[in-house]
């Protein structure tokens, strides 16, 4: 362990009880994307409550309620951190008497649950702490953080409007850039692994146009519901037998509307959905693969030209083979070699690399585990793994401890391993 990691760390005892608190507070109160107004301000606040904090710039109004706090202290690298603030419209089922009951009304008016189910609670309460060490022991390293709190991960458009919003003309530019997730894993380990890790992500929305009619004289229309499920078992093919068995990729279609009733033949038909790869290359040979595909179908039909759209981009999170090797090794140094597991790559989608990617920095970004250790290892012995539930689920809660003193741990000797004064890097 080095030097500067222990000396910032050495509070994390006695701010416990706080960083416990906070937690169960932010998991109490979550919000939806974009909406993160009181996360906001109790960072805000929480910060303004800190050792020196009347030397800090905090720049607010980065995508409504992101917040980043610059923290100057002395020559050195500067390193961004960054934790993800969203809530999602899910009815929490944990038991718990910190369990959130919070209902809001969405974009559309409807009264919906909301709960921490992908446990960015934990980023916020990990990320403030993580500055809270570093704040009081400014003698162990020397450099400059910024401290991002950034809206909208699950809407996958929070890093993008930062960006929108002039990120890289107001903050100084970062050399690196550390994130972590908690996900399923025993609480105490992290997560790691070099290159590609979470997929990219295209959406569609394909219109196809027919003509409508009675639907029991199917000669005199031209019927968009057939030509939609032919299409979509077509869409299925691209996978098989255009992209390379050596890659990786899916295309779904999890959306399809046509007809209003059983003897109407409808004008049109709309199919949405998803690609998911860890190549741009493979994503845009899919994306024109569906295109190509959907104007050959209608062709095919003699129907007017259908409309293709793509909308939701996130790219892939492609971790930086040099920075992840130093990442992981004061991940080791400070949690043992023992707890650091690999991370293997995901199909889903995160929105973290847009920050690194608009100063064309390097990034790693990591997981940390989210349930209790002794009963993990039982599974992962008796194969029931299963049976867990995954981030998104209502019952996704992971455990207090050491699940909250390994994400400041983390965080903290990750950083420390750019900016520790004796590092070394
Ligand atoms: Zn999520
Ligand atoms: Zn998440």
């Amino acid at each position: 362990m080095s030097t500067a990691t222990s000396r910032v760390l050495s509070r994390l005892d006695q701010h416990r009880p706080w960083l416990e608190d906070l937690y169960r507070h932010l998991h109490a109160h979550p919000e939806l994307s974009m909406a993160e107004h009181a996360t906001s301000a109790r960072v805000i606040e929480e910060i303004k409550g800190m050792e020196g904090a009347e030397e800090l710039e905090i720049v607010t109004g980065l995508a409504t309620t992101g917040v980043v706090v610059v923290v100057r202290n002395g020559e050195g690298p500067t390193v961004l951190m960054r934790a993800d603030m969203d809530g999602l419209p899910v009815a929490e089922d944990s038991g718990l008497d910190y369990a959130s009951t919070v209902r809001v009304q969405n974009e559309l008016g409807e009264s919906v649950p909301v709960m921490h189910a992908c446990g960015h609670d934990t980023h916020v309460a990990t990320l403030l702490a993580s500055l809270r060490l570093l704040l009081e022991s400014r003698d162990a390293w020397s450099g400059t953080l910024l401290v991002v709190f950034q809206p909208a991960e699950e809407a996958e458009n929070g890093a993008d409007a930062m960006v929108a919003d002039g990120l890289v003309d107001r903050l100084p530019a970062p050399d690196v850039a550390l994130s972590q997730h908690v996900l399923p894993g025993p609480a105490g380990s992290v997560l790691v692994a070099s290159g590609p890790i979470m997929a990219s992500c295209d959406d569609f929305r394909i219109t196809l146009r027919g003509k409508g009619g009675h639907g029991s004289a199917p000669h005199t229309a031209l019927d968009p519901v057939v030509m939609a499920a032919s299409l979509v078992m077509r869409l299925q093919t691209i996978v098989s037998r255009q992209t390379s068995p050596a890659a990786t990729a899916v295309v779904t279609v999890g959306r399809m509307v046509a007809g209003t009733k059983t003897n109407i033949i409808p004008e049109q038909a709309v199919l949405e959905g998803t690609v998911r790869t860890y190549d741009a290359d493979v994503a845009a040979a899919c994306l024109a693969a569906i295109e190509r595909t959907t104007r050959a179908e209608a062709a095919a039909w003699g129907a007017p030209e259908p409309k293709f759209e793509t909308f939701d981009h996130l790219p892939v999170t492609d971790n930086d083979p040099e920075t992840t090797a130093v990442v992981r090794s004061a991940l080791a140094a400070e949690l043992g070699e023992d707890q650091v597991r690999v991370f293997h790559p995901e199909s889903g989608s995160e929105d973290f690399s847009s920050l690194p990617n608009a100063w064309g920095i390097p990034y790693c970004y990591w997981g940390f585990g989210a349930f209790e250790a002794s009963d993990w290892r039982k599974r992962e012995a008796a194969g029931t793994l299963a049976e867990l539930p995954d981030n998104h689920s209502p019952q996704f809660v992971p455990v207090l401890q050491p699940m909250l003193d390994t994400g400041v741990r983390a965080m903290v000797a990750a950083t420390l391993a750019w900016v520790g004064v004796g590092s070394g890097h």
